[in-house]
């Protein structure tokens, strides 16, 4: 089924351990990716569903696969823990894809590593549902992160605050490298071990640093860079990651462990969902901050490999850590320029923008709709179709658009201005209250929801009528407040 090229399982042993699934009594494929499946060069002859359930609920080991459970430390909700890894995760091995691109095969919920301390290994059927609901918009929305291979229900029981469904998630992912890997290492003074991890690293997502003067600092620049404009584009779209720990930060730049995330309804920069966030660490708007806590965690680890002076290498590391804030501010004032219809340089740009976000967050505007509606305003809809959105229309709110339509007022047709916004305000987001919907009717048997949902995200800025239900914001019951991992 796959052709697999395994170089992680070729690292030092202090890397990783074996893993082995466990056995589940009755696996089924809830969904099957066929178009990731077609890009990774996976050759499915003869694969049914009761094949792809047995493969993909980890009963059946493809030829070439090398299981094992990777290693790693970090630092959760600011506390180090030296001792995470894989304790729900199986690596089962590597594939080129057909565009030539390493590509990680893991299964997640597939029973106890060495690594599992005193969890059980499983995954509940509702994040392995969230996980591939969030991960497949994602990849829709052109935001880097890990895929979604296969769903497929154990027949198990998982026992949580209740007792639920259990469930293997197959991701796909550029790498599972994490900053904790580098601190896995790094807190155990093995600096070789960080160094063999960074060349690691550098052949497989970062080659171009191997060609600069320092391979090293290349490539901690280009994770910070990365890491900088992936959390620019969450806050585009509303996204909060929930557990930002070193150990949920992947090296490679994609969204990685989103277990308890969410997308904003009405804009709230303090806004916190997940249920283990109790002091809203991970608050939208402290993402950014966090991401760059989190690169000044790996700098840290990186610090011998900089520079044989101590001091030149804090120099160079705070330079990286600087410009992750420079890189995050520019890319931030892009996405939300495009938002905005902004073309060229304006002077007032960031003040026009965070006036418009402040006038959100008073109004408890939905932050999907009103930018897609401003889209639609630029294209000569009436205002009140954008106003409505706003609870209470704030005091600032006619004159800023005054502002607005001066500012947006060049050389391009309404229509051409509501198209270029259209195509980076989305009009569907995989709402916190549909995946709820989703999950709950999954958990009594009925995937039809979850399908339908999934399907639909795949098209996020296109406006279907059948989807039309799934664009609404949430009514006041149907509001989520909380999210769980
Ligand atoms: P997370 O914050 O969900 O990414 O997980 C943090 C750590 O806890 C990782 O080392 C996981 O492998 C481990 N972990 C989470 N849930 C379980 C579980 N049910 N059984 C074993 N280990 C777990
Ligand atoms: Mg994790
Ligand atoms: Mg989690």
């Amino acid at each position: 089924m796959f052709s697999f090229d395994n170089s992680y399982a070729r690292l030092p042993q202090s890397f990783h351990r074996p893993a082995r699934p466990a056995a589940a009594r009755a696996p089924g494929l809830i969904r099957f990716n066929h178009a990731l499946a077609e890009e990774l060069g996976l050759d499915l002859e003869g694969a049914d569903e009761a094949r792809l359930a047995q493969v993909f609920g980890g009963q059946v080991i493809p030829v070439g696969a090398e299981p094992l459970a990777q290693a790693y430390a970090g630092h959760q909700f600011g506390h180090f823990n030296p001792q995470l890894g894989d304790g729900r995760a199986l690596l089962l091995g590597e594939v080129i894809d057909r565009a030539g691109r390493r590509r990680d095969i893991q299964l997640k919920g597939s029973g106890p590593t060495a690594f599992s301390r005193n969890g059980d290994g499983m995954a509940a059927l509702g994040p392995v549902l969230r996980e591939y609901i969030v991960s497949e918009a994602f990849a829709a929305l052109g935001v880097p992160a890990t895929r979604a291979l296969a769903a497929v229900s154990t027949g198990e029981r998982v026992v949580r605050e209740t007792m639920l469904p259990g469930a293997v998630f197959t991701r796909v992912a550029a790498s599972h490298v994490r900053v904790g890997t580098f601190q896995f290492f790094a807190a155990q003074g093995d600096e070789q071990a960080v160094q063999t991890l960074a060349d690691h690293v550098i052949d497989r997502h970062y080659p171009e640093a191997r060609e600069t003067e320092n391979p090293y600092l290349a490539m901690l620049t280009q994770v910070a860079e990365r890491q900088a404009r992936l959390i620019a584009r969450w806050l585009s779209i509303g996204f909060i990651h929930g557990v930002m720990n070193t150990d949920n930060m992947a090296i490679s730049g994609e969204t990685i462990d989103f277990g308890p995330c969410a997308f904003l309804d009405e804009y709230d920069p303090r806004k916190v969902f997940s249920s283990i966030d109790q002091r809203g660490r991970y608050a939208y708007a402290n993402q950014p901050g966090i991401g760059q806590w989190n690169i000044a965690r790996l700098a840290e680890c990186l610090l011998p490999l900089l520079d044989a002076d101590e001091e030149k290498a804090i120099e160079a590391a705070n330079g990286v850590l600087k410009a992750f804030g420079d890189v995050f501010q520019d890319a931030w004032l892009e996405l939300f320029k495009a938002k905005l219809g902004l073309t060229g340089e304006g002077a007032d740009d960031r003040v026009l923008i965070t006036d418009f976000l402040e006038l959100m967050h008073q109004g408890e505007a939905d932050f999907t709709l009103t930018f897609r509606i401003l889209s639609k305003v630029a294209g000569g809809a009436a205002v009140e179709t954008f106003t409505d959105l706003f609870a209470v229309p704030p005091p600032g709110l006619s004159d800023w658009l005054t502002r607005w339509r001066a500012r947006i007022d060049d050389d391009r047709t309404a229509a051409e201005r509501q198209a270029e916004m259209e195509a980076v305000n989305p009009a569907l987001i995989a709402r916190n209250h549909r995946v709820e919907e989703a999950i709950a009717a999954a958990v009594y048997g009925d995937f039809s929801f979850f399908h339908r949902l999934v399907d639909a995200l795949a098209t996020p800025y296109v406006e279907d009528p059948d989807t039309a239900d799934l664009r609404v914001p949430p009514t006041p019951d149907q509001r989520v407040t909380r999210t769980f991992c």
